[in-house]
């Protein structure tokens, strides 16, 4: 009989949508025709200038440990970054620092922010990293729903209603995974506004930025007056906007001495990031090459994301859906199509009789839900949603026969 695991365990889950393209891809592999819209990461290969730049680090010897903190010329090409599409607002290098992925720059934020009986309010649906992560701090994740009226998004009254005085942070992810709703700026600055008036730190997970489609760039708390961002926290990365999801590059924005914590629990961690990927996402961030192909691929989630709306629209009229701004999910209501049908039951269903796999909503808080990730091929896109929208079509008649 194994030993049993540590309490700082007690409350952990395997990620579900990871769970799903395992299954996905085990059902590939016995020969299954099945198509993957589960997975969160875009079928775009790495554009080649940065993926150059990483070979080159390895062959010029750039292969010792890196600084902790990350070498500073991607210090600085984030910071540069963050500052163009903050219309010049100066960003210091010194208050960004470079992790394995962003997943442990929010890591080591939240384990370096929160503790035991500290709360933190995650608006909901939610991906499915934050309540955990939250966990892992031994802190307390409040679910905060948000208005359906609304693309899902929270009101500075949503959350109101949810905080009370153990309340430490919020979360906030903008353009969403899953629903690619995006927060306006004035939605951004009530929430700042209220944030600074309770003492909360905001986390702002802007991983998702550049892939917004009513702009270059989605509205960002860096937008702000510096007044309202003392407790704030912007979360990047490498892996969305450039294609980049296995050199595992993330950062974070932070105030200084936050950035010193979380220098300190990553000395003792990982040593900072994969030191070639570093050289690679310097380039990702400052050459021009990379823009345009930065440019080429939004405007290619941007028509996909186009086809399923109007599709859906035509295809499957009544079933509710958040219009997405920006990200590559399309996030749709699965309890209108046969009542008290769940995200789950449907999403095992359709993976069962057509080989199509979606995230229920209950992964991300809501199984009156499913999501669809449109980060796929456009030809496996038409094919999904030539089996997908007749599907759900059946659904609904057969239910009401
Ligand atoms: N935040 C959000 C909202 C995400 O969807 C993801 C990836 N699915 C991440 C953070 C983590 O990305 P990475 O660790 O690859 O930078």
């Amino acid at each position: 009989m194994p030993d049993r695991l540590s309490s700082n365990l007690a409350q952990l889950k395997a990620s579900e949508t990871v769970a799903v393209s395992a299954e996905a891809r085990r059902r590939k592999a016995a020969g299954e025709d099945v198509l993957d819209l589960g997975v969160g990461e875009p079928d775009f290969d790495t554009p080649s200038a940065a993926a150059q730049a990483g070979i080159a680090a390895i062959q010029q010897g750039k292969t010792h440990y890196p600084p902790n903190s990350g070498i500073p010329e991607l210090r600085r090409a984030v910071a540069q970054n963050l500052s163009a599409l903050s219309s010049g607002r100066p960003v210091d290098p010194d208050r960004i620092i470079i992790s394995t992925g962003s997943k442990q720059s929010l890591f080591n934020a939240c384990f370096a922010l929160f503790g035991p009986k500290d709360k933190v309010l995650v608006p909901s649906p939610a991906w499915v990293s934050y309540p955990q992560i939250v966990h892992l701090a031994r802190a307390e994740p409040v679910m905060v729903p948000g208005d359906v009226e609304w693309g899902l998004k929270v009101s500075v009254r949503d959350l109101e209603r949810r905080t009370d005085k153990l309340v430490r942070g919020l979360i906030l992810c903008s353009p969403c995974n899953p629903t690619g709703a995006v927060y306006t700026r004035t939605e951004i600055e009530a929430i700042a506004t209220w944030a600074r008036a309770n003492q909360v730190w905001i986390l702002a997970d802007e991983i998702y930025r550049r892939i917004n489609y009513g702009g270059a760039h989605a509205p960002s708390f860096l937008d702000l007056p510096d007044e309202l961002l003392e407790r704030l926290v912007v979360i990047t990365g490498a892996s969305k906007a450039y294609a980049m999801t296995g050199w595992r590059i993330g950062a974070a924005l932070a105030p200084p001495h936050l950035v010193q914590a979380m220098a300190a629990l990553q000395s003792h961690t990982t040593t900072g990031a994969n030191h070639p990927a570093q050289w690679a996402a310097v380039t990702a961030y400052s050459d021009p090459r990379v823009e345009q192909d930065v440019v080429r691929m939004v405007a290619a989630f941007r028509r996909r994301r186009d086809r399923i709306v109007s599709r859906f629209r035509s295809e499957a009229p009544g079933i509710e859906f958040v219009e997405p701004h920006g990200a590559f999910y399309f996030f749709f209501r699965v309890d209108g199509i046969a009542p008290g049908l769940g995200g789950q039951a449907f999403c095992t269903r359709l993976m069962q009789e057509e080989g199509v796999a979606l995230v229920p909503g209950g992964a991300f808080g809501d199984d009156r839900w499913a999501r669809l990730s449109y980060a796929v091929s456009e030809a496996d896109l038409e094919a999904a949603l030539e089996r997908l929208l007749p599907f759900i079509m059946r659904l609904g008649a057969s239910q009401a026969a």
